[in-house]
């Protein structure tokens, strides 16, 4: 038996590992040594084999043969000093792990190989590649240097990505995750390295890259997103935004790098989505905000809903021009963020599932207020807002029925806005719903009509009693050039009243608008001209005027 095998050292580093697996090979008897470690863990047929290279090559994955093959080879030959190749191996259990395998011959002095030796690491445990997409995992930025080296990093991310899921399915999405990152990673400069950072968001550090360069290859990818064309000939369009840092002005370590990739991606995602933004002082700012934003909602919600109230904007009968009813739109003051919008602060609540919690609050309000006011003013028509998550709740229906029982309200009388239809994924079902909250005499209404792409589809197979019509066509109705909108507006009520919908016109905001609205055919009116939202009380004194004026 050779030497090389019969040495302490080779027991020593044989078993100072369990991930680590040794190996020497005799190049002259062509017989090797495993550790007993590789032995009983790779199920190999003892310590000493014979043809090592054949009967490891029968555990190589064969999708990683070549690679395994052309490397053993260049070493062998002297073309490459080193062995050194990551590929997957077949182990005692029949799976299949991943493993870097580094090595190197030693040659006599004629130049002739004599021993090869080295070791083999499992790297399964941490993943270095992807398996879905065969990129490199997160794992790999531990390698990278980036003080040393200068460059772009990339966070791309798919927009709307769960709704392709839910539309096409787990398989088709992970086609699409595989098509797409087969287009990142042909786009991009053979320097730059491209990573699977997690569901849909790829990471691309472009190393040595310019602005320009960056933004090139950012516009080829929105280019081939756009049309992703499937096994089976489907196309599908994707749409994606990104958020950029430079390294290492602006990160000079992995951790900081993540975060503000990650922040600047969530940005882009919020306010300019399709596009590439740049980490910012604004962009830590908002983050920042959004942080004590949901801890201070969060506060409020445990607080019993402190710091939330409920303003009511009227709606007005543009034949009696009375009020008749008044939409409930939530306000929200926190301990420390005092002037958030709803735009924003509902946004969070949606975001974070808190919309449910709060949801039931304003329906419980809105209904309870129904009620107090009905013997004072006679019925109004109250309506309250409910986002698309929270007609999923399976609670919503009975909850809504409960609460009108509890309070004593016909439910003719309340009105059930959705907000935004277009992120409605299951059409059919929430038809259902609608129908039996409509039996129940609850009413619907499809809010900001004529916005969403999918407003005419979802008004197909939705049935609801109100259209209300978005401001951005009614705000600008008076002034010139805006024929358009009028033909929209005027072609919307029309269509409205053919299909027997009831409309109402949000964004009347002057006494122009309000004259050119008065003559269409709209159900309802509303918007600043009449009042801005405002609190309970201000609400009253309105509907005490109206009362005085009609006695
Ligand atoms: P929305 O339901 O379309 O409500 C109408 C929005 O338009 C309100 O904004 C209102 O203040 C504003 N508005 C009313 N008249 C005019 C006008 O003449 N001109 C202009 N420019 N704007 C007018 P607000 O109160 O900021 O609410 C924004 C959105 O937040 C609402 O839009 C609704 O989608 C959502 N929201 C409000 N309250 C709730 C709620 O309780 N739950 C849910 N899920 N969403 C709510
Ligand atoms: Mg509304
Ligand atoms: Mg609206």
């Amino acid at each position: 038996m050779s030497d090389v095998f019969n040495n302490e050292l080779f027991e020593a580093f044989a078993s100072a590992s369990d991930n680590v697996y040794i190996y020497v090979c005799d190049m002259k008897t062509d017989i090797s040594r495993w550790s007993k470690a590789a032995v009983d863990y790779f199920g190999l047929e003892g310590e000493y084999i014979e043809d090592a290279a054949n009967i490891w090559g029968q555990h190589v994955h064969p999708d990683d043969l070549k690679v395994y093959t052309e490397d053993i080879a260049d070493v062998f030959s002297g073309t490459k000093k080193y062995h050194d190749c990551q590929y997957r191996a077949r182990n005692a259990s029949g799976g299949y792990v991943w493993v870097e395998c580094k090595g190197s011959v030693i040659r006599d002095a004629e130049g002739n190989p004599i021993i090869f030796a080295g070791l083999m690491t499992r790297i399964d445990g941490q993943s270095k590649y992807d398996s879905l997409t065969g990129l490199l995992t997160t794992q790999e930025l531990h390698y990278f240097d980036f003080v040393a080296q200068s460059g772009i990093a990339l966070l791309i991310g798919m927009d709307g990505f769960r709704k392709i899921i839910s539309n096409y399915g787990y398989n088709i999405g992970d086609e699409i995750l595989i098509k797409f990152s087969r287009e990142i990673s042909d786009l991009c400069n053979p320097q730059w390295k491209v990573l699977r950072f997690s569901g849909d968001e790829f990471l691309v550090i472009a190393f040595e890259s310019n602005l320009q360069e960056v933004t090139d290859f950012y516009e080829k990818i929105c280019r081939e997103a756009d049309v992703i064309i499937l096994e089976d000939g489907r196309k599908v369009g994707i749409s994606v935004s990104a958020g950029g840092v430079f390294f290492p002005q602006d990160a000079d370590n992995r951790e900081v790098l993540i975060n503000k990739l990650e922040h600047s991606l969530e940005y882009t995602k919020n306010n300019r989505r399709g596009d590439m933004v740049f980490f910012s002082e604004e962009i830590a700012k908002k983050h920042e905000r959004g942080l004590v934003l949901r801890e201070d909602l969060r506060q409020c919600i445990k607080n019993g809903f402190k710091g939330f109230e409920l303003f009511f904007q009227p709606f007005i009968n543009p034949h009696s021009h009375t009020i008749v009813g008044c939409e409930c739109l939530l306000r929200w003051k926190g301990d420390r963020i005092k002037d958030s919008y709803p735009m924003e602060f509902i946004k969070v609540l949606e975001d974070y599932g808190d919309i449910h919690e709060v949801g039931f609050w304003v329906m419980e309000q809105a209904i309870r207020q129904q009620a107090a006011w009905r013997d004072i003013y006679g019925d109004l028509q109250v309506s309250f807002n409910v986002s698309y998550q929270q007609f999923v709740d399976d609670t919503f229906e009975e909850r809504a029925i409960s609460c009108v029982e509890k309070y004593g309200v016909n439910p003719k009388n309340i009105i059930i806005e959705l907000t935004e239809s277009c992120q409605v994924e299951d059409p059919q079902e929430l038809a259902t719903m609608f129908g039996r909250l409509r039996e129940q005499g609850f009413k619907i209404a499809l809010d900001d009509f004529g916005t969403a792409y999918a407003s005419m589809e979802m008004l197909k197979c939705l049935p609801v009693d109100y259209v209300k019509v978005e401001h951005s066509f009614i705000r600008e109705l008076s002034q010139p050039g805006h024929d358009i909108d009028y033909v929209i507006v005027d072609s919307l009520l029309e269509m409205c009243k053919r299909l027997g919908y009831n409309s109402i016109i949000e964004g009347v905001e002057n006494s122009k608008v309000a004259d050119i609205v008065g003559e269409m055919n709209a159900t309802l009116l509303q918007g600043y001209h009449y009042s801005r939202p405002v609190c309970r009380k201000d609400f009253e004194k309105q509907l005490d005027e109206g009362r005085k004026r009609s006695l």
